[in-house]
């Protein structure tokens, strides 16, 4: 039992399952609750009459002090939330060991106490929200994940053909609006069934994976390299005349072709073939230029294989 002096409001304020004080102007601790004490390890009789600071040097000083100027100026509530300020108070939480989580996420709210139209003080509430981040957390890491997951082909890791459209379609776009230069390269590996045949599918799939890991590391990050289908890749090229953009197909056509590729042992000759078209007044869409690359393409094949062809 509590003592019996204590009015019904005090009980109340000591078995909320939060955190209640009342800071004054000079920051000095006016009252603390139990959930304060409890998860502080401070009680009132430790802190009230000091300095908030005195007992909690860590706090965000000036943050906090700023956020209490504000309520004793205006007169209104203000509010923070665990997704811009995870916690003030360094409290631990009472979740298992949860990734990314060190402390008990807290939502706060500064409540100004008036008498006769002045503040006199401050009521600030603490909450924990550390279960709601939690799941928040999860979902918002979930649909990161799922996101990567949808943009990427399988076998290889690299962009699909789903994403590369979409960033061709942006960046055909901007240079609709712009200008400027937009190339796209398509790439076939020469006689593919053939391997398949000699070495299995396995071997085919793993020739696939090293061919996608070799380029990938050669193409600059603002370029997106896609898996366009079975073993055509493509490659966008931002910024890049068609006259470079071939210098990049030589590159990659050399890269893939000039060691042939170990599977387990096994060594796998690979050579591609490149089509190669770039964005110009008179073509009118970005589907137009991935059929002009593989126009290209096709003719590269016809002229023998492994090598580069720009589309004119
Ligand atoms: P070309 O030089 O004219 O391109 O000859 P090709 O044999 O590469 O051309 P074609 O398009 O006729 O055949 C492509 C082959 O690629 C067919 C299929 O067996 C193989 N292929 C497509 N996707 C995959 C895949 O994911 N894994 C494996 N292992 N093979 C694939
Ligand atoms: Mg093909
Ligand atoms: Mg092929």
């Amino acid at each position: 039992m509590s003592e019996p002096s204590a009015s019904l409001s005090d009980l109340v304020v000591e078995r909320v399952d939060f955190g209640i004080f009342v800071l004054d102007r000079e920051m000095n601790v006016l009252m603390w609750n139990r959930f304060m004490h409890d998860h502080s390890g401070l009680s009132a009789k430790q802190v009230v009459g000091k300095s908030i600071f005195a007992s909690f040097p860590e706090l965000p000083r000036v943050w906090l002090t700023r956020k209490l100027e504000s309520v004793f100026q205006l007169g209104s509530f203000a509010f923070s939330s665990w997704e811009q300020r995870p916690y003030l108070f360094k409290f631990d939480h009472d979740r298992p060991i949860t990734g990314g989580v060190d402390f008990m996420q807290q939502d706060c709210t500064f409540m100004p106490l008036t008498r006769e139209r002045e503040v006199v003080a401050v009521c600030v509430t603490i909450s924990d929200v550390t279960a709601v981040s939690i799941v928040q957390r999860e979902r918002e890491e979930a649909v990161a994940k799922l996101q990567e997951y949808a943009d990427r082909d399988g076998l290889t890791g690299i962009a699909n053909r789903r994403y590369f459209e979409s960033r061709l379609r942006d960046e055909y776009a901007r240079w609709q609006r712009y200008g400027g230069d937009l190339s796209v390269l398509l790439f076939d590996l020469d006689h593919f069934k053939k391997i398949n045949d000699r070495f299995g599918h396995v071997v085919g799939d793993t020739v696939l994976r090293v061919m996608a890991q070799r380029v990938a590391e050669v193409v600059r990050v603002q370029d997106t390299f896609g898996r366009f289908g079975g073993e055509e890749f493509a490659l966008l090229l931002p910024c890049t005349p068609l006259e470079d953009a071939m210098l990049v197909a030589e590159k990659i056509r050399c890269k893939i072709g000039d060691t042939a590729i170990d599977v387990q042992g096994t060594l796998v000759p690979v050579t591609a073939s490149v089509g190669g078209a770039c964005a110009r007044t008179g073509v009118p869409a970005y589907e137009v230029l991935i059929n002009e690359a593989d126009a290209a393409l096709y003719s590269a094949k016809r002229q023998g294989r492994n090598r580069s062809v720009a589309f004119n």
